[in-house]
């Protein structure tokens, strides 16, 4: 572990006075490491370590903990603090309705985590008064943005904007408000669409948007498996409209945290809600603490960034052989896969793993590396549950559909579909090869 780490780095001062700015500094290149690899984006990463540098120096080690003990916890609570206060809820303390926003990229969760919220707000959570709440889809973009908005509604038992065809997002919103005033409506939910990247029409569409509807809060939500891009995003958006806190989605996967230290730093909003599944109550108020405690349990995985990448490969291929066993490969696996790439830094990283995917990555590489990575993720976002289990399913109909919502193309859908093929063909070489350890063993 971390802790254990900076044990070994300190064994020598035992029995000395203070940390001194060299023994600091030897263990700050450890905490920098375990920050990058639990995804902390790189500029975060420096002014944190900077400031906890700062603080660490001169302190005087107790005589109950060792001075890497020490130093873990001085990282922790500075972590701890830099995520900021537990459990910060929505402030809706003005003359209803409360406008509440939600801002964010494409597929990070806005109309689920929207639901949500409507949710958790109609039914007073918290020992808090139920409030009466109206959610509004401004999504014209997406097909069936407004629609899926509408069944999760049913679902939550809240009501929605009734959908008129054709209406604009402005013209929405205003006709939201409207109905929510004269329907005497305490909170109005208002979902936006989202783009794959941040581009300027969205964000000219969002700020007239929140012109018009004044939000007592907006949130933007971000997945939590935004690595090194999360600065980008989060300095974007802020830079908009005045954001008055964070939604951190997916914390139920494999994120590791960083993504929360990268938002809070750059926005210095609090992060008001932590996403913890596809379901309705898979929402929890946002604990530091212990998402301090995952980042810093990440580093423990590793000692090293270049061993980083291995580790993560062999992790990998264990989850893998479990599917193998089960002859399984779907989206939600090629999707995995996609994401460790992407953590990783790039491609390639698989391609010693599996025979069948060199062919494929080639064609990855030319066709453009991290940014095709994102579109595939987006496209695989795009698709429905079902479809991600049975990608047979995916007919002419359903790729023009799943194109149009992760802005990509049908080829590159049809690109996607055949990669998955390819490594699902590879995968049943696998097995036939006697399973991982036969195909280790042959490449070996
Ligand atoms: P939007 O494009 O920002 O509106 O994103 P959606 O709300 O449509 O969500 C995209 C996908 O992410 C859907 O399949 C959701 O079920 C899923 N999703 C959203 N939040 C979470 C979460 O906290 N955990 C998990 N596992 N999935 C989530
Ligand atoms: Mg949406």
């Amino acid at each position: 572990s971390l802790s254990d780490r900076l044990g070994g780095v300190f064994d020598r001062l035992r029995g000395r006075g203070a940390l001194t700015e060299a023994d600091v500094r030897t263990a700050m290149r450890e905490v920098r490491v375990a920050l990058l690899e639990a995804d902390v984006a790189l500029p975060v990463a420096r002014q944190f370590v900077d400031k906890v540098t700062e603080e660490a120096v001169g302190q005087n080690v107790l005589r109950s903990v060792t001075p890497g003990q020490q130093v873990v916890k001085i990282v922790n609570d500075a972590l701890v603090e830099m995520l900021g206060a537990d459990a910060s809820e929505l402030d809706l303390s003005v003359t209803p309705p409360a406008v509440v926003m939600m801002v964010g990229l494409q597929g990070s969760g806005k109309t689920t985590t929207t639901a949500k919220i409507a949710k958790r707000l109609a039914a007073g959570v918290g020992g808090r008064d139920r409030k009466k709440v109206l959610m509004a889809s401004l999504d014209v973009n997406r097909p069936n943005a407004q629609e899926q908005l509408a069944t999760l509604g049913t679902q939550v038992e809240v009501a929605t904007l009734p959908i008129v065809p054709g209406q604009q997002p402005v013209d929405i919103a205003r006709r939201a408000l409207q109905a929510a005033k004269l329907q005497g409506y305490d909170v109005l939910m208002l979902d936006t669409a989202g783009r794959l990247h941040v581009d300027q029409a969205l964000m000219d569409e969002m700020k007239a948007v929140a012109e018009i509807a004044t939000p007592q809060e907006i949130l933007l939500v971000v997945d939590s498996l935004t690595g090194q891009d999360a600065v980008n995003v989060a300095q974007n958006f802020s830079e908009q409209v005045p954001l008055t806190g964070v939604v951190l989605t997916r914390m139920d996967g494999d994120a590791r945290g960083g993504a929360a230290l990268s938002m809070r730093a750059v926005t210095g909003k609090p992060i008001k809600f932590a996403g913890t599944g596809e379901k309705m109550d898979a929402l929890e108020a946002f604990h530091p603490s212990r998402v301090a405690g995952r980042i810093l349990g990440m580093g423990d995985v590793v000692s090293l960034v270049e061993r980083a990448a291995e580790s993560i490969q062999q992790e990998d291929a264990e989850r893998m052989t479990a599917r193998l066993a089960k002859g399984q490969f779907d989206m939600n696996d090629l999707r995995g896969q996609l994401q460790q790439m992407r953590r990783m830094g790039g491609l390639g990283a698989l391609a010693g793993m599996m025979p069948g995917m060199k062919k494929a990555q080639g064609a990855l590489a030319t066709a453009g590396g991290d940014k095709m990575l994102i579109h595939m993720d987006a496209m695989i976002g795009s698709m429905t549950v079902k479809e991600r289990t049975k990608p047979e399913l995916i007919n002419a109909k359903r790729k023009i559909r799943i194109a149009k919502g992760s802005g990509t193309t049908v080829q590159e859908v049809n690109k996607l579909l055949k990669m998955h093929q390819e490594m699902s063909t590879a995968m049943k070489k696998i097995k036939k090869m006697g399973g991982l350890k036969g195909m280790m063993a042959m490449l070996g």
